[in-house]
């Protein structure tokens, strides 16, 4: 039997009867877009997240961008971020027309280094750098009170990429309300995943989220009538319907993460590889199990002849793609974590069994 790294099917079938009920019922319904689904998904995810609002949107890439549109980000800014995310982070700023400005990561969590960030400002003194977008990769949010110290100082506009982090939390507060606004995706692997594409933003700035609704339909206020440069980006009936079902399930399956983490964690204790770090006063919700070693490359192989198959996010920098390159920019804690980190496969769908066979499988290779 093959263990994967994520199981969306297996998500699926856990929640069947209900997910074809709800697809059923928009099918019948004869309301495709932008209807009451959608509008009782973004009260639903509002409530859970805590936030006055949330628009949803095509996906999470289209969420990052319009969240920065609504921010007034365009041609001619620039917008900090790291290079050890998805390229989806930085192809958003790149379509606002900004310029991402890459950031090292801490070694220790392999998050933005807010110190970092603040060297860099010091030192640039750019008054084109109008934002930030952390990543909170993993499950594990970022330094948030300390970021929004120093972007508070800076005038940053704070925008958070919690497509990895639905639930996670920084001193008590859920990842994403700290910023302005958070953008969230809905990709079927996420802890909250759709079937199909599927995204957010949310937040606590409310005159922006507005914004935002009028960003994913043409700009529009008033139907046929444009108030802004708008595009299309919307979160589809179905999509939503499939969404609420899954967010009833959300707090237990990040729960199941935390356990099935919990167990990796004790058994390979001791084993020569770097663990997971959960810096006090956050919890992680397990979006990827990331242990590093500089064997990542013949440790995934080992695995993957025992029906054992790992994820690894992410094996190439942003800076390091053809489609970005930046030869004389140096980010060596970014670097070293691509070459090292290796995702264990960690799902709601992993029986206690599946776990005893990943650390085995480990155990061995180091043995
Ligand atoms: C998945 C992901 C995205 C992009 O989401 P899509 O829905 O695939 O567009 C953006 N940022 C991060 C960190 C992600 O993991």
């Amino acid at each position: 039997m093959k263990i994967l790294p994520a199981d969306p099917r297996a998500t699926y079938l856990a929640a069947q009867a209900e997910i074809d009920a709800a697809i059923k019922r928009v099918l019948l319904s004869g309301h495709y877009i932008l209807g009451p689904e959608l509008d009782a998904f973004e009260k639903e995810f509002s409530a859970w997240f805590g936030t006055a609002g949330t628009v949803g949107v095509g996906n999470g890439t289209d969420a990052i961008e319009l969240a920065l549109l609504a921010a007034g980000i365009g041609p001619g800014d620039k917008v900090v971020t790291v290079a050890n995310t998805v390229t989806a982070t930085v192809a958003a700023i790149v379509a606002t027309g900004a310029k991402p400005v890459f950031v090292d990561v801490e070694p220790g969590t392999m998050l933005l280094d807010v110190a970092a960030l603040e060297a860099m400002l010091a030192k640039l003194r750019d008054p084109k750098i109008k934002a930030v977008v952390p990543v909170h990769l993993y499950g594990l949010a970022a330094d948030m009170p300390r970021l929004m110290e120093v972007a508070v100082r800076h005038n940053l506009f704070v925008m958070e990429d919690c497509a990895q982090a639905h639930g996670s939390l920084v001193g008590g507060k859920k990842a994403g309300t700290w910023g302005q606004l958070a953008s969230f995706s809905f990709y079927p692997t996420k802890n909250l995943g759709a079937l199909g594409d599927a995204g957010a933003v949310t937040g606590r700035d409310a005159a922006l989220l507005e914004k935002v609704r009028l960003l994913r339909q043409y700009g529009w206020r008033k139907r046929y009538v444009s108030d802004l440069h708008g595009r299309n980006s919307r979160l589809d009936e179905l999509q939503a319907a499939i969404l609420r079902v899954r967010l009833t399930r959300l707090d237990a399956e990040n729960q199941r993460r935390g356990e099935i983490a919990k167990l990796y964690l004790a058994a390979l204790k001791g084993a020569p590889l770097a663990l997971p770090l959960v810096p006090e006063g956050r919890t992680h919700t397990w979006h990827q199990f990331v242990v590093r070693t500089p064997k990542r490359d013949e440790l995934r192989a080992h695995l993957e002849k025992k029906d054992i198959f790992c994820g690894v996010l992410y094996p190439m920098p942003i800076h390091r793609q053809p489609a970005y390159h930046d030869a004389s920019l140096a980010l060596p804690q970014t670097e070293q974590a691509c070459a090292e980190v290796l995702s264990l496969p960690l799902h709601p769908g992993l029986s206690n069994d599946d776990l005893a066979r990943v650390t085995a499988g480990v155990k061995q290779f180091f043995a």
